[in-house]
């Protein structure tokens, strides 16, 4: 928040410091050499579209905020002989507290991490100026000073707003005769004189703003007017009638984004109810989209009147990177919030446009595999809420949800994955852990890939939510690959047959099996030899009822649950360290049991560290390892 910079309090009004998100921002602003400069008029024509929006929605409960006024509308006076240039609006206005508010901090997360971000990155990233949008203060890429007089709809006073972008900002009061709305006149710099020039500024407005759905009006020299853009909302022209430019224009207008839409949907439905819906799914993350709150970004408007950008019962949370507007024609235009609640107009709309964009969605995961794999990689973990919080589209989501797995490259749908399973294969194994990389090198991995078994990773968190609901696939079930105790005898490609081990070294292992259950009595369920490993000596996995081992893991975390559960210790036969120690235990019978005792637990520990967990004594890890190198090297 700014701070009143009290010592510099004068009579007419009053110095604020900007905060300091917004310094270093106004800093990056001013030293960037950004070739669109032109953009600070976008930002500056939406922000008085915005305003507009609101007025027009406040009217709807009280007619007199229009009083004498009733035409929304921005009006753009090049003035050549003071160098100036003034967007106004008769919308909203601000109160002299909003002033200081509004245009003294940053009102979008968005921006605040685009200055993050860029504040590490000293100069080179004069691109991302274009690509993030800087609102408001993107006047002073052009401007070396700004004032902004405003009036609040229904208010008396009225207030102005001056800096010159360094650091700080005053804020006086203003005429009493200052009319409804808001007026920024920027006092252009040294070089930007053509953005005074008529046919630049109605290039500019065409470019960037022919969406905005009130007149946008340019004052010629002799004062004649000349609307500049078609000033009809751009959801209700025909499609064919949009360029992709519009289109992606409204887009960022409407979503507070900066790339290009990776899908867009437009459509009018007719029938029992009608609306229009104009929806983007964004090309890249927006960096809200893992907050708390998980709040959607679809616009409501009621017969082109805008009512609210936060209704909750418009789009499920899992669709909440979706960008745009529904127009509705059979709610009442006095909507109020809680009539917005449970409310079963909106709840046909609502289970309209989840289909729609669901359907749209099958559609291009089928068209275009490529695109549809960054898509997901975008928002499948949140397209995955769904599956877990909503039993109506569980099937839908189910169908378009794709993973990563030990198999291929790239994606695959579960549809594909129970299409390829592999001979005899019974059920959908995955492996959950919390990055692809980390779960790659599972030892419990190893027989799936010695028999070419396919595995899908479970990497994101919530898979660790759905899959418990989820019982199978198509009748296949999920499995986990950490889990219980897992016969792929039967399953795919056998891989070379050993020897067979001899009755005596079978006997010996029983034997080695017995002893290490005994000496790990109290920190294991069971030991038992294992089905999984080719390669690695030992593993852990979780018992057959038991939580998978990675839940567990993050539940641990999280402080859900105390204490770690018993696992059961897998043995590879076929290891020559088993073996050797088979060979020891039938060689000298139950003496061997006090030499054992250290590798018994260095074997267990051994076999925690390779799940990313730490021994529980590190100290007696450390003390028998220490001990049996020391015998190794003596021996
Ligand atoms: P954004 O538009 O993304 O919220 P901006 O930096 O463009 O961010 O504007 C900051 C805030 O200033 C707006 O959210 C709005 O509250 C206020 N504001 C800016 N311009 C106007 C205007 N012409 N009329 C009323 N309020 C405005
Ligand atoms: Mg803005």
């Amino acid at each position: 928040m700014s701070t009143a910079a009290d010592e510099n309090t004068t009579k007419t009004g009053e110095t604020y410091d900007f905060q300091a998100e917004v310094a270093r921002l106004l800093d990056i602003v001013a030293r960037s050499l950004y070739s669109d400069k032109e953009i600070f008029l976008r930002e500056l024509v939406s922000n008085a579209s915005d305003a507009c929006d609101k007025l027009r929605y406040e009217a709807l409960t009280d007619a007199t905020l229009l009083d004498g006024d009733g035409d929304l509308k921005i009006t753009i006076t090049a003035n050549p002989k003071a160098r100036t240039l003034t967007i106004a609006d008769n919308g909203i206005g601000m109160s002299q507290q909003e002033l200081v508010d509004n245009l003294g901090t940053i009102a979008h997360s968005g921006t605040a991490a685009f200055v993050e971000q860029i504040g590490q990155s000293e100069g080179s990233d004069n691109n991302l100026i274009g690509q993030f949008g800087v609102g408001f203060y993107a006047a002073f890429m052009v401007a070396d000073k700004v004032t902004v007089t405003s009036r609040r709809a229904g208010a008396d006073d009225a207030a102005q707003w001056e800096s010159d972008g360094k650091g700080s900002f005053t804020v006086t009061a203003a005429a009493a005769d200052t009319p409804r709305g808001t007026e920024v006149v920027l006092h252009l710099a040294k070089g930007e004189k053509e953005f005074l020039e008529a046919a630049r500024l109605s290039h500019i407005i065409k470019t960037y703003s022919d969406h905005i759905a009130i007149p946008i009006n340019l004052v010629g020299e002799e004062g004649a007017l000349e609307q500049l853009n078609a000033a009809s909302a751009l959801w209700s022209r025909p499609r064919n009638e949009i360029s992709e430019e519009q289109y992606t224009e409204f887009y960022h207008h409407v979503g507070h984004m900066f790339d290009d839409p990776w899908l867009t949907l437009h459509n009018r439905v007719e029938g029992k109810i009608e609306y229009t819906n104009l929806l983007f799914v964004p090309g890249s993350q927006p960096f809200d989209l893992f907050q708390s709150e998980r709040k959607t970004n679809v616009k409501l408007y009621v017969r082109r009147v805008f009512i609210t950008d936060d209704c909750e019962d418009l789009l499920p949370a899992w669709l909440r990177f979706v960008r745009g507007i529904v127009d509705s024609e059979d709610l009442p235009l006095n909507v109020s919030r809680e009539m917005l609640q449970h409310n079963p107009v909106l709840a046909k709309i609502r289970s309209g446009l989840v289909k729609r964009i669901l359907g749209e969605l099958k559609k291009k995961a089928k068209k275009d595999s490529e695109g549809y794999a960054a898509f997901w990689n975008n928002f499948g973990a949140v397209v995955k809420e769904g599956i877990y919080e909503s039993g109506d589209y569980r099937d839908d989501l189910l169908a378009i949800a794709q993973f990563r797995s030990t198999g291929q490259e790239g994606l695959i749908s579960l549809a594909d994955y129970v299409a390829n399973m592999a001979e005899g294969q019974e059920d959908i194994y995955y492996i959950s852990g919390e990055s692809a990389e980390a779960v790659l090198t599972s030892p419990q991995l190893e027989a799936f890939r010695a028999r070419n078994i396919n595995v899908l990773l479970m990497v994101d968190p919530v898979d660790e939510f759905w899959l418990p609901m989820v019982n199978e696939f198509e009748g296949k079930p999920f499995r986990s690959a950490t889990r219980g105790d897992i016969n792929l005898e039967t399953v795919g490609t056998a891989p070379e047959a050993d020897d067979e081990p001899t009755p005596a070294a079978n006997n010996a292992l029983s034997s080695l099996t017995a002893l290490l259950k005994l000496t790990l009595a109290d920190a294991v369920i069971d030991v038992r030899e294992s089905n999984r490993l080719t390669d690695s000596a030992v593993c852990l996995v979780a018992g057959d009822d038991d939580m998978d081992m990675h839940i567990e893991r993050l539940l641990r975390q999280h402080k859900q649950v105390d204490v770690a559960a018993k696992r059961v210790l897998e043995i590879n036969p076929k290891h020559p360290l088993i073996r050797h120690l088979a060979d020891t235990v039938a060689e000298k019978g139950s003496e061997a049991s006090d030499e054992l005792d250290d590798v018994a637990w260095l074997l267990l520990d051994q076999a925690r560290i390779i799940e990313g967990e730490t021994p529980p004594d590190p100290a007696a890890f450390a003390r028998r390892m220490a001990d049996v190198i020391t015998k190794g090297l003596a021996g």
